[in-house]
């Protein structure tokens, strides 16, 4: 749990902060700005508006693609090829509305709200290539396989010999021999290399220009007509950066959003949704880690991983604890604060004014320290809630593991 926890955090919120996750149309769009050749498509919201823009394209093969926030939707029955309108129609009817279970999007699958509807191309081969920041040399690389098409990380596990890399170094970028290196390593056809080439370079153009933290396109294929091209994109963003990028913030799709994590982030609150029943409100990202730690050292299961900051106002202590509230997985709640710049007064306001609000139906275990705590465990003394006192953080951590038993 620690180490699944440690690196979901991590990624999630240090590394690339949050990240913003598009659609694969909107990707596309972007890549084609850059160079990178994608077939022509629109997006569609509804059937007939699907056929509508099968209609403006100029060929007689048809790629009907759900679009959500998931890989994987080719093997669900999510990208389908149609000979003619009535089947784009056919496919567009089915897909739409459809509820996609893929790998990644969890058994509870993903609603498919809109479509790509794309010329089919000629694929001869598909390939693999992608941009990550690692964590090891702490460079943007590159990564190139022949295996497209499927997993990437199954190619990873079962041979890793497929797999090629280039470290870019950040003060010249991706330098055209290195792309080319890549190119022949996957065994790109020699006459296509100097167009991979340019595909490679534009990628990853795009990624530095746009903040990028996942740069993914799976496949990218080489056609009959000799075309390399990008035949699914994945863009991620990194989150810090994307007050500079209004036009990529404009893609953010709600409806493929956890609601409780939007609500979060529009209080500024870094809050992921775990699978346990002990909804946490705790100050600090390293003390959150320690609260998930003892939570699970006594033997029970964190709800969530909530870090209100540390100079959370009143009201955003309000919001973080009807956001814990609302969770009906939630069977209890454990508060635990060491007031630096925090402080405890500020926090029991809070949590007070949330209670009046919603009514605190569950037990609440409350750990303090630090500055102004006598003043907060006044407050808390004399709401009239419901409060279970801690003495430490593992007497709380005991306490709130027994009341949720
Ligand atoms: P994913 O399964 O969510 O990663 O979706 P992809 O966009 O990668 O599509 C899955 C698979 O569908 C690809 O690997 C291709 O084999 C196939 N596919 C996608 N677009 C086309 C196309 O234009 N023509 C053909 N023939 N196959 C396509
Ligand atoms: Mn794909």
């Amino acid at each position: 749990m620690r180490e699944k926890l440690d690196a979901f955090i991590l990624c999630k919120m240090w590394l690339g902060g949050w990240r913003m996750n598009i659609h694969e149309y909107q990707g596309k769009e972007i890549l084609k700005q850059y160079g990178v050749v994608v077939p022509n498509g629109k997006v569609a919201f509804t059937v007939s508006e699907a056929v509508e823009a099968a209609k403006e394209l100029d060929t007689n093969v048809y790629v009907v693609k759900a679009q959500i926030h998931a890989g994987g939707r080719g093997k669900a029955g999510g990208v389908k090829i149609a000979k003619n309108l009535d089947e784009v129609r056919t496919y567009a009817q089915e897909i739409l509305g459809k509820v996609l279970v893929t790998h990644q999007t969890g058994p509870e699958g993903k609603e498919v709200k809109r479509l790509l509807i794309e010329e089919g191309c000629d694929i001869q081969k598909e390939y693999y290539v992608g941009l990550v920041v690692d964590r090891n040399t702490n460079r943007v690389v590159m990564m190139a396989s022949e295996e497209g098409g499927t997993e990437i990380e199954e190619v990873a596990e079962k041979t890793p010999e497929k797999i090629f890399k280039e470290v870019i170094d950040p003060a010249v970028g991706l330098l055209p021999f290195q792309a080319r290196k890549l190119a022949f390593s996957i065994n790109i056809p020699s006459k296509l290399v100097n167009k991979a080439v340019k595909f490679m370079m534009g990628l990853y153009q795009a990624f530095v220009d746009k903040d990028c933290s996942i740069a993914e396109i799976n496949p990218l294929v080489v056609t009959g007509d000799g075309n390399v091209m990008a035949l699914d994109a994945k863009l991620n963003f990194d989150s810090n950066a994307l007050y500079r990028h209004q036009d990529v913030m404009k893609l953010r799709d709600l409806d493929e959003e956890d609601p409780k994590e939007i609500e979060a982030s529009n209080y500024d609150l870094n809050y992921i949704a775990l699978g346990g029943n002990i909804g946490c409100m705790v100050n600090g990202a390293g003390l959150a880690m320690a609260t998930m730690d003892i939570i699970k050292f006594y033997g029970g299961e964190p709800a969530n991983f909530l870090d209100v900051g540390g100079g959370a106002t009143a009201e955003k202590v309000t919001a973080a604890f009807k956001l814990i509230l609302s969770d009906e997985n939630v069977k209890g709640i454990f508060i635990n604060i060491f007031g630096g710049i925090m402080k405890c007064d500020v926090i029991a306001e809070g949590v007070v004014e949330a209670a009046k609000q919603v009514s605190l139906d569950r037990p609440l275990v409350v750990r303090l320290e630090g500055t102004n705590v006598d003043l907060g465990k006044k407050i808390l003394n004399e709401s009239g809630l419901n409060i279970v006192a801690a003495e430490s953080m593992a007497d709380g951590a005991e306490k709130i593991v027994s009341l949720v038993k």
